[in-house]
Parts: structure tokens; sequence; C-alpha cells
């Protein structure tokens, strides 16, 4: 691009063209005072602070509206500039209750910076015209019209970033204000709560209720999703005070989701964390000491050595946390019989991504996303699972004109922005993919070179489509012919083309065909291998991706290194200095039918929560019940905790190092903000203390840094990384070596297995069908406002208002038929049990499907799901299964699992 050269301030600057004066002053570390200017927002020049003087002309133009040309030569400061700067000032103050020390900002506020820039005293005076009250309708956010400088950046924020819009400035002179658009509250506003308008506001007209200064922060890693946004823990003495997002951060460059900002200081400040060691005694779970524990736990688990014992790790943990569980199990406990929840979410991802190209992982940058001219997201509600994610694609359609695809049964949010919805029956995934291939190939549409190139077994995947009826497709799938061609173009003309992906994807009998059917698409069309392309599945939990990196696989070593290969088992057996067993090991699935039949005696479990996670909880709970021995390790007493002989107290991601990799394979350092509450411990201290109780040797770390020393001698991928290296930022595996700066994006110059490989898929529909027993499908996903089993979210008075209990999604036309209200209590019927919520009836829903969360223990969605496995990722198929819906009355519903959280 062509660069312009210009002078601010008699220094000489040089700026890409189509740059403004306010950028260019700011890319020369030259300070311009402006209170609506924002580099993710269209410049406004509303509120006038940031003008200059041009030599050549006599107006004083707003800086951030100018663009900057060749030989301009420009003063922000002259007098000039200075005593209007003054007086726009003085205005803006008179206009806003002036009274610093008693307002929430004090100190961090851009008004205040401004004035003090301007050397005006602030006058203690309140605002007296104009709109003054206040909206404290929502849970989180307040709207304080007494402080707003109406700017407006709120407005664009929630507009321009957010794609929501549910903010509107109103009014002219003195009745001018911010409000919910239609003058509605916030809290009966279309708001998502993710608080980037409080963020962005330069004063204090948007605030949290929350909020409390800290007096010191630390940068670290969101607990929550897979996306891995930073962000800074604001500490008040040894307790958390707020959060706030990093905007160096390349992951969220400082946006968070409505988890990240306001979800995360109630969980760790929780008055029920655990805090000493449980141990079981005539039947109750009572306090006891770390001593007593450990020995109880030292002489329980030596007779359980072997295929008696199994460990579940947990992605919420660190990777140290992780690495070194696997290695408890392997060994000192002698056996591979560890796994976590990627079992549950993307174990189809990796078999179906090392098939195809050698590694499993999301091939581009979540940064990447926006600048792609097309986005395919199947099986993905982004903007409520990952929606930081959802931000990039909401850019690259608004910002940058890219054509977005969304394949969902449900009409998700996304939707709104779609250039094409297909909306293709739930579990019709592989026949839609095929289907869009036939196409690609029916039309010549695909890239040849590339195919020939880099890809291999392309003539019998072209020859498995030979035989593909389109006519047949749209009749498994409900998508008219002319939308899946159209899908099909748009994905196939439009490069770099993205595909994003998540569990709709994966949670399938056939959701390994399903990834497979994906890696060919994106192969066919030579959409791998560079930037804003790919294959993007959209990892669940914070540190899913670096359980797996750390081998806790029954079937990997850490690395992905397999246990059934001999060298790889050598490599490990001389660094662990002791011999392992040969057999892969079993998946949670696996380990809970052994416990049932009595193989698996005792069990290990980190941070999850088998008991409403897995499919059919029912045989879960009976699995817990039968063992002999069950150790759970955990921040408070789970459901699965209360199966327990053992519950020993883990300390939260703030109160300890370590490090997360995220779902594009960052890997990024975890600081210690404040002490451990109570007695509790690191998971990796924990760990390792068993281990040595046992005997086992190479568990003496006195910080996570050593441990992550071993990890990165032993896994390829991570031979670069260090603590060191982390500290500046973080790193995208494979970074090999110090030297290396990490992998963007994979597959550039040739496969992680050499040539890309086209594996031929046959769609296979659900295991289970609709029949006059059970004639509706049920599907399942997460909530904005939830995670997971809501054992964190949960305990946040502001997320159960504003998501607080199972509403079962149904169609209008299914619940006329049933004689179902909107708010109706029902009870929902499976082959396997049954629960009973309140029903919403919705057009999202399509017709014959209903949708439920998993996140409320109380009307446990698992107790209904079908627990049938994927023959090669041994993942259920939590995302299909038949059911039947029964009036059912009021007093039927069940209480809330957990007591209304304090607010
Ligand atoms: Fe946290 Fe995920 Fe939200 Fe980012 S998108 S703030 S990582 S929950």
């Amino acid at each position: 691009m062509a660069t312009i050269k210009l002078t601010i301030d008699n220094v000489a600057v040089e700026v890409e063209e189509g740059k403004t004066v306010l950028d260019a002053a700011q890319s020369a570390s030259i300070y311009v005072p402006a209170l609506c200017a924002d580099p993710d927002l269209k410049p406004y020049g509303g509120c006038r602070l940031c003008i200059v003087e041009i030599e050549g002309r006599d107006a004083l133009p707003t800086s951030c509206t100018t663009a900057a040309a060749e030989g301009m030569v420009v003063h922000t400061r002259s007098e000039r500039v200075n005593e209007v700067r003054r007086r726009i000032v003085e205005l803006i103050r008179a206009d806003h209750d002036d009274n610093c020390r008693l307002c929430p900002k004090n100190e961090f506020c851009d008004l205040q910076r401004v004035t003090n820039y301007v050397s005006i005293e602030p006058q203690e005076t309140k605002k007296l015209a104009g709109i003054t009250d206040v909206d404290r309708s929502h849970p989180f956010i307040v709207i304080d019209r007494r402080r707003c400088i109406l700017c407006a950046k709120c407005v664009r924020v929630c507009e321009e970033v957010q794609g929501v819009g549910a903010l509107e400035m109103v009014g002219q002179g003195f009745s001018a204000k911010i409000t919910a658009i239609g003058d509605k509250t916030l809290a009966e506003s279309t708001c998502e709560s993710c608080g980037q308008c409080l963020d962005r506001c330069p004063a204090a007209g948007i605030i949290t209720k929350i909020y409390r200064l800290p007096t010191e922060e630390v940068k670290t890693v969101c607990p929550y999703c897979g996306v891995g946004c930073g962000i800074y823990l604001g500490i008040y003495g040894n307790q958390l005070a707020c959060v706030r997002g990093d905007k160096e951060s390349p992951v969220n460059n400082g946006n968070l989701c409505v988890k990240g900002r306001f979800g995360v200081v109630d969980v760790i400040n929780d008055l029920e964390r655990l805090t000493s060691p449980l141990v079981r005694k005539n039947g109750q779970l009572v306090e006891a000491t770390w001593d007593e524990a450990m020995d109880v736990i030292g002489s329980k688990l030596a007779s359980y050595k072997g295929d008696q014992f199994a460990a579940i790790s947990s992605a919420k943990s660190t990777n140290e946390d992780n690495y070194v569980v696997q290695k408890l199990a392997r060994t000192v406990m002698g056996t591979n019989n560890i796994d976590h929840c990627a079992r549950l979410c993307h174990s189809p991802t990796l078999a179906g991504l090392i098939t195809s190209f050698g590694s499993g992982a999301m091939t581009n940058p979540i940064g990447e996303i926006s600048e792609a001219k097309c986005i395919f997201a199947i099986g993905t509600d982004t903007t409520a699972t990952h929606p930081i994610v959802g931000l990039q694609v909401k850019k690259a359609v608004n910002r940058n004109g890219a054509k977005l695809i969304v394949a969902n049964p449900r009409q998700i949010d996304l939707c709104r922005f779609a250039s094409l919805w297909l909306r293709h029956r739930p579990g019709t995934d592989v026949a839609l993919l095929c289907g869009m291939a036939w196409v690609i190939l029916d039309e010549q549409l695909y890239d040849r070179s590339f195919i020939e190139e880099r890809c291999e077994d392309f003539n019998a995947f072209e020859k498995s489509l030979q035989s593909l009826d389109i006519e047949q497709v749209v009749q498994i799938t409900g998508v008219a012919r002319d939308d899946i061609a159209a899908a099909a173009r748009m994905y196939a003309e439009n490069s770099p083309a993205s595909i994003l992906y998540a569990m709709g994807i994966t949670q399938h009998s056939h959701g390994t065909d399903n990834v497979l059917a994906i890696a060919n698409l994106a192969m066919l069309t030579g959409n791998i291998g560079k930037p804003s392309s790919g294959v993007n599945p959209l990892r669940g939990q914070n540190n899913v991706q670096g359980a797996c990196d750390m081998g806790c696989l029954p079937d990997f070593y850490p690395g992905y290194q397999p246990v059934p290969d001999p060298a790889a088992r050598q490599k490990f057996e001389a660094a662990w200095g002791c011999s392992l067993p040969s057999e892969a090991g079993l998946t949670i699935s696996e380990i809970f039918d052994a416990a049932r039949e009595g193989k698996i005696k005792a069990l290990y479990v980190i941070g999850e929560n088998p008991a409403i996670s897995e499919p059919d909880s029912t045989r879960v709970r009976e699995a817990l019940e039968k063992l002999e021995f069950l150790v759970v390790q955990d921040l408070f007493l789970t459901e699965t905790g209360q199966f327990a002989d053992i519950v020993l107290p883990a300390s939260t991601f703030a109160e300890r190092d370590g490090t997360f990799t995220n779902t594009e394979r960052r890997v990024q350092r975890v600081r210690r903000a404040i002490e451990p509450v109570g007695q509790s411990r690191a998971d990796w201290q924990i760990t390792c203390q068993i281990a040595k109780n046992l005997g086992g040797n190479g568990f003496d770390y006195n910080h996570p840094s050593q441990i992550m020393e071993e990890i990165s001698k032993l896994v390829p991928s991570y031979g670069g990384i260090s603590y060191e290296r982390l500290e500046t930022g973080g790193l995208q595996w494979p970074c090999p070596t110090p030297e290396h700066p990490g992998t963007p994006v994979l597959h550039a110059e040739r496969f992680a297995r050499g040539k890309g490989k086209f594996v031929p898929v046959q769609y296979r529909p659900p295991l289970e069908q609709p029949d006059e027993e059970y004639p509706l499908v049920l599907t399942t996903g997460r909530s904005l406002y939830q995670f997971h089993t809501g054992t964190m979210t949960r305990r946040v008075g502001g997320l159960n208002e504003l998501k607080g209990e199972e509403l079962v999604e149904i169609n209008p036309k299914d619940a006329t038929a049933l004689g179902i209200a909107d708010g109706g209590v029902i009870r929902i019927i499976s082959r396997r049990g049954q629960v009973v919520a309140r029903a919403k009836v919705t057009e999202v829903s399509p017709e014959g499907v209903i949708f439920m969360s998993f996140h409320f223990a109380e009307t446990a969605t698992n107790l209904l799901t079908n627990p049938a496995l994927d023959p090669v990722a041994k993942i259920p198929e939590l995302k299909v299964c038949t059911v039947r819906i029964e009036e059912a009355d009021e007093s039927e519903l069940p209480e809330p699992a957990y007591e209304e959280a304090l607010f």
C-alpha cells in the first residue's frame, strides 16, 4: 500500500494511504485528546476535542475525520487549538456531574485525563440541566445520564462492533440522552450484556454495578471458553475486584463477552468454594486435613494400580496440570485409562483432521476470520458459544462485505448476518456437505492445481460422489437444491473462505465423517494453508486444546505421539524412567461402562462433572455409585463430588500460574493474581503429591515453569515454548525451537501429514429416528449466559437473572399441536429418562425439533440424550435423540439446583 509523508508537531510521520491525521499522530506517539474516537469504530468527529491546525487551512478540522495527505503540516497543540479545546472541555464538563472524587471512574476516566491536559480544575458541581435519570434495570450495567457526555461511543460500539444495536441517542440539546432502542430500559432491550459499551465509555455514563476500584491488575486469560480472551484481573486486597479486556490481546483486542467480563469475580470470591479436603466418614463428607486425605488416597490407590484405575482430567485446568495427571496415570498407576471432556466435544476433530491433514487443530488464527471473503459456519451457534469469534464474523460481513453461509437447523443469531441460511435437518450434515462438493465438482469450481500439487486420493473421492443423487440429498436434508448449489458456489467462488464449526458437527454417531466431509470441501476449493481460509473447529472449554496436546487421551502421549507406536513408547519410557503400558486405554464413556461392570474400581476426576455432562447420566450415576474409590478435585462440591470418597479443594485459575492453549493453538500465560482461598491448592501440586505418595518419580516440581520445560523437551510442537518467551505474548504451536516465531497458519507449504488426503464418506442417519412413540428430535447446545454444567456461572447472580432456568425451545406448530403454551410446564421423555421444564415457543426451533441446553442440573438434559458412540472417535450422539412431550403440572417443576446467588 502506498504511504503518505506529513509533519505533525515538527515530527516527520509516514502512514499508509487512507489513514487519518489522528491515526498518523498516534502512530508517532503524539497524544491528541479525543473522547469519541476508537480504532474499532468508524470516524465520528462528535466530541471535537481532536481538532488540529493544518497549515494553509483556516478551520480547525477534527483529526479523526481528516485524511492524512502528502506534505501536510499539522499542529496539534498550537495556542489557537488549545484555546478552543479548553472551551470544548468546559462545555462538556458543564453538562456533566462534575465531581471526580465521588465518581466510580475516578482516575480511570478519559474525560479527567483530557481535563488535566487542558489544565482545567473540576468544579465539583452537579449536572442541573438536561436529563439526569439513571437506568439501573440491568443486572450488570448502569446508564448514568448525570455523567454521560453524549459522545455516542456506546451506541456505536454496540452497533459497529457487537452488531446488536441495542442503544441509540435520542433528542437534542438538553433533551438528548442515551437510551435502549425504543426508549426501553436496558433490561428490556436486546442488550447482550457484553459490556463493550461501558468499556469504551470515556467518562462514567455507562458503568458496571459490580465495579470496585482495583489497587493492582494482573494480566491473564479468561477461564471460560476456548477463545482464550486476554483479561486483566483487578485486585483489591486478596480479592478479585473486577475484570477488563486486554486491548493488546490479538485474540480479543479488549472485547469480552458477558461471561468473561461479569462472570468471573463472583465465582472466585464465592463463599461456597471448597477450602479444605473432605473425607467420607459414616456416609458423610466431612472436613479433613490434607495429610489425612492424602494418606487415604495413597493407601487406597496403591491397591488399584493397572487397568482398575482411570483418571478424568480437566479442560479447565492448565497444560501443566494436565501433563502431570496423564503422567501419574501412565507412570505411577500403570494405565492409559486417561481421558477428558474433549471426548464429548472434539474427538471427531482429532480423528478426522489428523486423517485428512495430519493435525487435528484449528488451522487459522481467530484474528484472520474478519478478512475472509466467505465464511461457512456449520454446526456452530458462534455468537452464543464463542462470542468473540462471533465478533470477527460480524466484522467480516458488516465491515468487509464477506458472504456468510450459515448451516444450522435452528435460527441462530448469526442468521441475521447471513447471505444464505441452510436449515438442514439435525444429523444430515454429511449429506449436505457431499451435496455441496457434488455441485463444486459438477460445475468445475474446484481448485485443480491445489488438488494435484497438495492432495492425494482425489480420484476415489471424485468417484464416490459420481453416484450421489442430489435429489436424494434434498430429501435427506430438507434443503432446496438451489440453496445447496448457491452455498457451493458462494463458498467455492469467494476465496479465501473459512469454515467454522463446533459441536453441531462433532456430537454425532457419524461425527468423524462430518469432519472428514468438511476437510474434503476445504481441499476441493484450495481453501487451506492460506490466511483467512481453513478448517476451524471452535473448541469449547478454555484449555481443551491444551488438555489434548498434553496427552490426556487414552491413545496418545503428549504431542499426539501414539501409544501403540513402539518408538513413541520408548521415547517416553526413557524420559520418565519406567516401563509404560502398550495398550491404548479407555475413553470417558468406556470408563463409565467399565465402572458399571466393576472393571474400573477407582477413579480420579479433576474439574469435571460427568454426573451432569455425560449422556444418559442415569448410567453414569450408577457407575459412580459402583466405584470402590472415587476422588474428585474441584472448586466446589459438584454433583459428581457428592458421590466421592474424597473431595480435594482446587484453587482457581486466578490463584495459580500456568498456561492455557486456546482454540487457535495459542499458548498463553495464566498468572496468579491472588493467594489460594483456604487450603485450596493448584491441581498440579495436588496431583504431584498423590504421585509422590504412591512412590512416583519425577514429580518434584517447584513451579509450573519446570513442568513446561519438561513438556518442551518431549512435545516437538511445544519445543520452543518457555515461560520466558510467553512473558511478551502467546505463541501458536507448532513452535519447535526457541527461535521459532510460532505458526499462525497450518499446512501453508505442505500438510502436516505431507499431502492432504481426500476420504470418501457416505451419509448415515442419526441412530434414533422419530417414530410414533418418540415423534420429536431433541438437539442440545449452550446459552450465551451460562457455561457447561453451570458449576461456575450459576454462582453469578446477574447471569442467573439473564438466564436462570432451562427453557425448552419448541416450534409454534408443534406447541399448538400439543396444546403447549409459551412458559407452560412440560415433561420431556426419551428412551432413557425424563425431565420437567418450561417451554419456550419460538420459531428458532424448526418444526419437529426441540432444543435444550445442558446447564441446569435440576433439569439435566443428559438424562435424555443418546450415549450411542461414533465408532472412530467414541463421541456420544449428544446432538440428536428422539423424545416425546407431555404437559406437566407447575408443582412438578424442580427446585433450582443452586440457591439464588447473592448479587
Ligand atoms: Fe471468555 Fe470465551 Fe467470552 Fe472470551 S468469548 S470472554 S474467552 S467466555
